[in-house]
């Protein structure tokens, strides 16, 4: 059995190590005889599984006990709706700061609920920058201020957090989350769907200060409700049971690395190979992002020669380097590098590209 080194965006690559356990335990979890899959969301085995997931969780990003930690489905895409659902009410409405596509989608979808004001966007072409918060129109009155985190599809990332006063912030971190340390308690609400950097599809992760809680929009369906989800332990209804396991094993092998702090390290030096790479043979690549906000888990770039593309492609794939097309609505190149992808591995690439960039130089 061949693995590829996969830099896909999502659903992305896991641990090798998670994968094993994984299929190690299909047939028999520890000794119940039957799979995760067919065990009871409520029996005692599957309480423990949730519960270690939950804990686990909690102690990567050091969780305030404030703070709900729930297991949802729906994916980020549910989230642009339930955070207007929950949060829009005693306010003048949600601020949006789009920096890319899942924001600018985050904003259209609250905007079906309520007011959601385009606080900031960033500008296209040129060299593309997040916005200063001195230029971002907030109002004080509003419910929260919404942002992406890291914009997966252009391959740009906050690297610091904007304040916002008593505001509270919220946050789409689908992308990014547990590849570096963030102080939870700079937000009000923190979402994230599990299949970029996390788990399977399927499990969305929101992390919600509970004062945040129990303001649901009387007419929205109950099960969106973050202080019943909070109260039911994640299982108003059947949980994404097989999914949170995975994603379990996914934080336990997280802290056998040493942390998100030691993570972050190494995402830090994965993602300066790919961009020295592109540095390097500027005017061959070309990455579009101002190098402050480029994104450690998503690089981007595109052949500045036309018609290379595909060649570049299939000189990857025969050295097992896949799923580096950009975007279907950019095109271009990406490489994502979440916490799954080895410093090895990205050197792979690196040394590709660098290779690619002098044969046709
Ligand atoms: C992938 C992604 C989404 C959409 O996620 P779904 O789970 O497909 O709804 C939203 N935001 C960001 C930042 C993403 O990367």
């Amino acid at each position: 059995m061949t693995r590829v080194i996969n830099f896909g965006a999502g659903p992305a690559m896991l641990p090798r190590e998670v994968l094993v356990q994984v299929g190690a335990e299909m047939l028999d979890w520890q000794g119940s005889g039957m799979s995760v899959m067919e065990m009871g969301h409520r029996s005692p085995e599957y309480g423990r599984i949730l519960a270690a997931a939950e804990s686990d969780l909690r102690e990567l990003l050091a969780i305030p006990d404030n703070y709900h930690v729930l297991f949802l489905q729906g994916g980020a895409t549910l989230q642009f709706a339930m955070v207007p659902l929950n949060l829009m009410g005693g306010g003048s409405g949600g601020d949006y700061v789009v920096t890319g596509e899942w924001s600018s989608r985050a904003a259209r979808e609250a905007g079906r609920f309520g007011t959601a004001r385009i606080a900031a966007e960033i500008e296209d072409g040129g060299l593309r920058q997040i916005p200063a918060q001195s230029t971002w129109q907030l109002d004080r009155a509003a419910d929260y201020v919404h942002l992406c985190a890291n914009e997966t599809i252009a391959g740009i990332e906050f690297n610091w957090i904007p304040q916002t006063g008593e505001v509270p912030l919220v946050a789409d971190m689908s992308s990014n989350f547990l590849s570096r340390a963030i102080e939870v308690e700079r937000y009000g609400l923190i979402y994230a769907g599990a299949q970029k950097n996390v788990g399977p599809a399927g499990l969305t992760i929101v992390i919600v200060r509970d004062d945040l809680a129990g303001h649901l929009r009387p007419a929205a369906p109950s099960l969106f409700d973050y202080a019943a989800q909070a109260a039911a332990h994640s299982m108003v209804n059947t949980p994404p049971t097989f999914s949170i396991y995975v994603a379990g094993l996914v934080f336990k092998w997280l802290k056998e690395q040493g942390g998100v702090g030691a993570i972050e390290a190494r995402n830090v030096a994965k993602a300066a190979l790919v961009y020295g790479a592109i540095d390097a043979a500027a005017g061959f690549y070309r990455n579009a992002v101002a190098p402050c906000d480029r994104s450690r888990m998503n690089a981007t770039f595109t052949i500045s020669r036309s018609g290379l593309d595909a060649e570049f492609l299939a000189g990857a794939q025969e050295r097992a380097l896949v799923q580096l097309a950009g975007h279907r609505s950019v095109g271009g190149m990406r490489a994502s590098l979440y916490n799954a992808m080895a410093l090895a591995d990205v050197q792979a690439l690196a040394s590709y590209m660098t290779e690619f960039s002098r044969r046709h130089g």
